[in-house]
């Protein structure tokens, strides 16, 4: 028995029959030869549970040892890195692809804007991304990518190429896929609704409200407000793809408008809201208690309309399960995964962007695979974010938020982001219609 270095509740085995199988499956041409040695094996395990896993080396050992070039040393290593994820983790069920990294808007409050990065995703990426997902699906029948940015639709050839792949893909496994698309809605083209539609990708579109809140923060790169622009795309998608979402991000200083705003939009056309307040800025106490009574307003108005089936806003519907569950973080990494421009793969678009030069919390890369266990199991596990938790004295009510505010805040994913506990009490007190505790006691 041999334990492992970095969890302190994994236990490796790797003279236990299961393990060696999972670790030496040796009837296939992309399996862990039988003529690797016991060493090997045991560097290969190591190597993939510490901290920062040196792929190189690894590649290096394995052409040395088994005499093989490297594209089947990288393939071997691939199968092992799949196998041991599969025995320690849940099938992954969901991409998000970063087809671009750059955009044609200049928001003011843009978390990506930090990034700088001009890189697109070419469609071997995509493509690898997409096996990789299905490798890592097992058995599980149905898969969701999300086509994202940056502004995705700047990609829109490898967009279309990597949707047609994964439908292919799916039909010839028995697999479902759904698609979805997160984008600002400027510079759609007659061609791209028609694909959208066609492929049937669920588009999400960025708007903040009607145009005097929308124009001060989503702005081109000439300072122009987009508000016209998104609703023209809007008014085109609605003709091919009745049901329109829109992601709000609620910004301190506008708070005012948000009842106007949403119900404004529902009006021009918008079906459903996923409302957020921004992160990354600091919010007065007065400004989080109106958010909270502005979100009361708008829940009222939304339960009188819930019966007409033309709406719906997630954050008064959704009871999130994990705020039940006996484990913490955002549960990002355990099914999903997110695959930056160049292939590499963290937990979620968000936690790529953290920081220009790096990817935060990696997990891995296209063609090795998810090769940093030990950062998976930490995402996953969050036994540092739960301590954490604990001596804020917030564990009870606090599953530790979001890695990437986390990060913003403490340049630590797993240090809890106060303001963002905050935040989630508000809305769990707007969810449930009870009165809220931060200096103010009113109930919906
Ligand atoms: S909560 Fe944060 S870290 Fe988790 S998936 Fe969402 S943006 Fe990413």
């Amino acid at each position: 028995m041999w334990r492992c270095p970095v969890h302190v509740q994994l236990i490796f085995r790797i003279d236990e029959p299961d393990t060696r199988m999972a670790l030496r499956t040796k009837n296939t041409a992309t399996s862990f030869p039988a003529l690797c040695s016991d060493a090997l094996v045991r560097e290969i395990v190591e190597q993939i549970l510490s901290a920062t896993p040196d792929v190189p080396l690894l590649l290096n050992r394995l052409q040395t040892e088994l005499h093989q070039p490297a594209a089947a040393a990288s393939r071997i290593l691939y199968d092992v890195v799949r196998q041991v994820n599969s025995s320690l983790f849940p099938p992954v069920t969901k991409l998000e692809l970063m087809l671009s990294e750059g955009c044609n808007l200049a928001c003011s409050y843009c978390f990506e804007k930090s990034a700088l990065r001009k890189r697109r995703m070419s469609g071997h990426i995509a493509r690898a991304a997409i096996d990789l997902l299905f490798d890592y699906a097992r058995d599980h029948s149905s898969l969701k990518i999300t086509h994202f940015g940056g502004e995705p639709t700047l990609n829109f050839e490898v967009l279309s190429e990597a949707t047609r792949y994964a439908e292919q893909k799916a039909a010839a496994v028995g697999k479902t896929v759904s698609f979805h698309m997160t984008s600002n809605g400027v510079g759609f083209t007659r061609e791209m609704i028609s694909f959208l539609a066609d492929h049937h990708i669920m588009v999400l579109l960025s708007i903040d409200g009607l145009a005097r809140t929308h124009d001060r923060f989503r702005v081109d790169r000439r300072g122009r407000g987009t508000f016209d622009l998104v609703m023209e795309t809007v008014r085109n998608l609605k003709v091919r793809q009745p049901w329109i979402g829109a992601k709000m991000t609620v910004m301190p200083g506008a708070v005012d408008d948000l009842y106007d705003n949403v119900v404004g939009l529902y009006n021009l056309g918008v079906n459903q809201f996923v409302i957020g307040h921004a992160t990354g800025v600091k919010w007065s106490v007065a400004e989080i208690e109106y958010l909270h009574a502005q979100l009361c307003r708008i829940r009222q108005w939304y339960e009188g309309r819930k019966h007409q089936h033309d709406l719906r806003i997630a954050e008064f519907e959704n009871e999130p399960v994990k705020d039940h569950g006996n484990y913490f973080g955002c549960q990002a990494a355990q099914t999903g995964i997110s695959t930056a421009a160049n292939g590499e793969i963290s937990a979620c678009s968000k936690v790529i962007t953290l920081k220009p030069d790096e990817v935060i919390g990696k997990l891995g890369d296209v063609d090795h695979g998810l090769t940093h266990i030990h950062s998976r199991l930490e995402m996953t596990g969050c036994q540092t974010l739960r301590a954490n938790c604990e001596a804020e004295g917030i564990a009870d009510d606090f599953r530790g938020g979001c890695f990437a505010c986390n990060y913003e805040e403490h340049k630590d994913l797993f240090k809890p982001n106060l303001q963002e506990y905050v935040f989630s009490n508000l809305f769990k007190a707007v969810r449930e219609g009870k009165p809220f505790r931060q200096g103010a006691s009113k109930g919906c």
